[in-house]
């Protein structure tokens, strides 16, 4: 067992900070109340390799293993969570599902330019009325000579509007329950496919979130990702390891918020003193740097078991349900420690307190996270 960073990932830490730093802090509240960061960003991203962290070379990737992964979700996170969630999805959802289920020449056509960062990819899972419950999605698949044809509408969907290729999960046999999901690839544009409402969410608003609607959407049947009617049960293995992209986002959220709390703590000074000198506050940061450790101690070991190619659907699980309340926890104490400054946009722990919540929710709640993790322990 060996818990210490190489001396690349080390590198990398400090590259992605830097330029986290450099490139993205000072636009933060700018993108924040603009609902979107701005386009000069994802060649600038693509450059240190963020819009392909894990995909092979031949596809212009990085090919950088899923702790590397973490590294960079982290430190995109620790400066801006939207900017985060946006790259994590791009990478670990969209391109993700077709590095991992898709035929050469689905890989030939879209990894490239999906790695280079030219398009952004969307992940169309939920529905309006099947979120948790996925499976009860209504979209249909309907065959119709050697095409598909799509209808209905996909809510939530990260870079609904503004994503270049899509994946979407729709029913081509409702008669088979689960089995009767499959997945699709296509591009934004297609004729039948249009970005319906754009959400005006309470955080994470860097990061668009739109519905995607499907009236009459012809695709031809080589547009299908992996096998007729396992689209869901691929789907829950690009959850396995989303899910660990969200954990690696909470960790660094939670170091943003904490490292934010640390710094006005020692400078505020009330009764004479700085504020970190009263016990209650120092208990505050005692258990933030606490249980951000612990949280990435859980986030790198599940990275660790995806690069050993070893099932983590627990460990996952495990590693998002419990980063994911921590950084709510930290960034709740990081207002609390910043007082009245903590509700105002001129100090940024109001921002992190509004980003976080969404980690709870997205690619599965913390309910659902438990019960996922409960399924694997009773084997049920
Ligand atoms: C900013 C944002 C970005 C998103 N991006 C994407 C995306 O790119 N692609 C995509 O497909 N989806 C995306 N989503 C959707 C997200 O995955 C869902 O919102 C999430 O899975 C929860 O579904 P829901 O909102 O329908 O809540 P519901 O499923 O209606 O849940 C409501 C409440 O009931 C609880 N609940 C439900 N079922 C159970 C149960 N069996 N046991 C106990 N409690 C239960 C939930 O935990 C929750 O507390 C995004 C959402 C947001 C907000």
């Amino acid at each position: 067992m060996d818990f210490r960073p190489s001396e690349e990932q080390e590198i990398l830490r400090r590259t992605v900070r830097e330029f986290a730093e450099a490139e993205m802090r000072p636009h933060v509240m700018e993108w924040d109340e603009a609902q979107g960061f701005s386009k000069d960003l994802l060649p600038k991203l693509a450059s240190l390799g963020l819009m392909g962290i894990q995909f092979a070379e031949e596809y212009g990737g990085s090919a950088m293993s899923a702790v590397d992964y973490c590294i960079c979700i982290e430190e995109l996170a620790r400066v801006d969570p939207g900017v985060a969630l946006s790259v994590a999805a791009h990478n670990g959802l969209c391109t993700a599902h077709i590095n991992m289920f898709g035929s050469d020449a689905q890989k030939e056509t879209y990894l490239p330019r999906l790695v280079k960062g030219e398009v952004l990819g969307a992940w169309g899972l939920t529905e309006a009325n099947a979120g948790s419950d996925a499976a009860a999605m209504r979209t249909t698949a309907t065959r119709q000579g050697d095409c598909w044809v799509l209808n209905g509408a996909k809510a939530f969907i990260t870079h609904g509007a503004i994503g270049g290729v899509m994946v979407v999960m729709a029913v081509s046999d409702r008669t088979k329950g689960n089995r009767g999901i499959s997945a699709f690839v296509l591009e934004h544009g297609t004729p039948g496919m249009r970005a319906g409402k754009k959400e005006n969410k309470l955080g994470m608003r860097a990061s668009d979130t739109s519905e995607v609607v499907f009236q009459d959407c012809r695709l031809p049947g080589s547009q299908m990702l992996g096998e007729e009617g396992q689209g869901f049960i691929n789907t829950l293995q690009v959850l396995d390891a989303g899910r660990i992209g969200i954990a690696a986002l909470s960790v660094g959220l939670a170091q943003g918020a904490y490292e934010a709390a640390r710094s006005y703590a020692k400078e505020r000074h009330q009764f004479g003193q700085p504020i970190a000198a009263f016990q209650a506050i120092q208990w505050k940061l005692a258990n933030a740097a606490t249980e951000i450790e612990a949280s990435r101690l859980l986030t790198y070991r599940a990275a660790y078991l995806k690069d050993l190619g070893r099932r983590m659907t627990k460990e996952s699980a495990m590693a998002k349900l419990y980063s994911s309340e921590t950084a709510v926890r930290v960034a709740d104490d990081c207002v609390q420690i910043h007082g009245g400054y903590g509700f105002v946009k001129d100090y940024p722990a109001e921002k992190y307190f509004r980003d976080v919540k969404l980690l709870t929710i997205g690619e599965g709640t913390s309910e659902i996270q438990r019960l996922v993790i409960a399924r694997q322990l009773l084997g049920s």
